[in-house]
């Protein structure tokens, strides 16, 4: 770690610029490391957590990637989350997170289903519980499921479900400020940057703070901020529509179920969530987070209807949007130093699968600020290696 040796002016160690999710776990993860003594300050620009992809998430969990570092990251979030308590609590008391651990079940047509293999070949490598059904099969444990156009499925069988987002990012930053890492409601609005290193950060008040280390977890904000120290970080905002709906229908045991046409539906309440990700050359970058209605009468409903006997009856009783920070290369997570400044780390580029892997994410950025490198997982092949050189890491199970 470089420790920041000015004294004049605001200074700390470690300043986290964005404070949801990827940068209340980092300082979660800094501030907890048993004989850490920086300063540790995150900026917030948003102490509402309104639009953060965090908060506006369907936050759910699953070891189906095809990418076996995510499966590893998502393995180590569902075992994080299953046991909150040993982590996040706070005098005694175990954050409550409303974790349902009630898997995942991606289908596939006949054209789908070599992929589906293959991933699941991968899962099973890397020690994901998941099983491999036939249409007989899934008919059986799913009754309510059409099964007729379907040539199988992959039903996540442990660690796999969903959870509150916004309380898994409280309980971070409550434990983080327990252990002293200050909070500060300001925007961040250039990095200050001195040949390979980054001296301190400008607020959007005038003001200037001095640091050791700073980290980027800005979320779609974070290629702006990246962009006033000369990087290019190809992540661009996308957005992405969440319709809660309710019918009579009846689908007793169902997970996150992925339709072979890319849309999802899982419970919520007395109801499900269901969304699904436009085409894309109608998926321009995002500003505005007005809900596409169109997508769910054109693409959601009719895939529905067809699926589950009952959904014809589906009934929106709301929706929102949220922008996902799409990694432009590959839609796998950019994470680490880039190579020409040595103290800014980056964690970006989550392109929709980055809350359940917070909890990996926040390890593996305070293991590089306090150790230079990674050690409880390598995960070195999703630095910046790859995107200087354009050659993508491409994770298929993009949802
Ligand atoms: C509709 C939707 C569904 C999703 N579903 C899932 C899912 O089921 N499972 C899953 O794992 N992931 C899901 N995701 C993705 C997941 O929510 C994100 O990958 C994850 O929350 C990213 O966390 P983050 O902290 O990097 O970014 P964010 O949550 O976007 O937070 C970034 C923070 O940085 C702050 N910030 C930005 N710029 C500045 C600045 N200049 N100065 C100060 N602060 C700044 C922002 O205010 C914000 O609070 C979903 C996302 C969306 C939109």
């Amino acid at each position: 770690m470089r420790l920041n040796a000015m004294n004049q002016g605001e200074s700390c160690d470690v300043l986290i610029v964005g404070g949801a999710a990827m940068g209340s776990a980092a300082a979660h993860f800094l501030a907890s490391t048993p004989g850490f003594r920086g300063r540790v300050r995150v900026l917030e620009q948003d102490p509402s957590y309104q639009r953060c992809a965090t908060t506006l998430s369907v936050a759910s969990i699953r070891h189906q990637f095809s990418t076996p570092e995510n499966i590893r990251m998502s393995m180590f979030g569902s075992a994080f989350v299953a046991n909150i308590g040993a982590h996040l609590a706070l005098d005694g008391q175990a954050p409550d997170l409303g974790w349902h651990e009630a898997g995942y079940l991606f289908l596939a047509s006949t054209a789908g289903l070599p992929a589906l293999q293959a991933n699941h070949a991968t899962q099973r490598a890397e020690g994901a519980q998941v099983q491999l059904m036939d249409p007989v099969a899934l008919q059986a444990r799913f009754p309510w499921l059409r099964v007729h156009d379907l040539a199988g499925g992959s039903w996540g069988q442990r660690g796999e479900g969903w959870l509150d987002a916004y309380s898994l990012m409280s309980a971070f930053r409550r434990k983080a400020q327990s252990l002293g890492v200050v909070w500060q409601p300001a925007r961040a609005l250039a990095l200050q940057r001195e040949g390979r290193y980054i001296t301190g950060v400008r607020l959007e008040d005038g003001s200037l703070i001095r640091c050791g280390t700073v980290i980027n977890t800005a979320g779609c904000g974070a290629a702006a901020l990246a962009r006033t120290a000369g990087i290019d970080l190809p992540v661009q905002a996308r957005k992405r529509c969440v319709f809660h709906v309710r019918s009579p229908a009846r689908t007793p045991g169902c997970g996150l179920v992925i339709d072979p046409s890319g849309v999802y539906f899982r419970p919520e309440g007395d109801g499900w969530l269901c969304g699904v990700a436009p085409p894309e050359d109608q998926d321009p970058p995002a500003e505005d987070f007005e809900v596409t209605h169109q997508l769910f009468d054109d693409l959601i409903w009719p895939v529905l209807a067809a699926r589950v006997p009952g959904f014809e009856a589906l009934r929106v009783v709301r929706a929102w949007a949220g922008h996902y920070d799409l990694n432009l290369l590959d839609r796998n997570m950019i994470l680490g130093a880039h190579p020409d400044i040595d103290n800014l780390l980056f964690a970006n580029g989550f392109s929709g699968h980055g809350l359940q892997h917070a909890p990996a994410v926040g390890r593996a950025l305070s293991e590089l600020v306090l150790h230079g490198r990674f050690r409880s997982l390598d995960l070195s092949r999703l630095g910046w290696a790859r995107v200087l050189d354009r050659r993508p890491l491409p994770e298929l199970n993009v949802v």
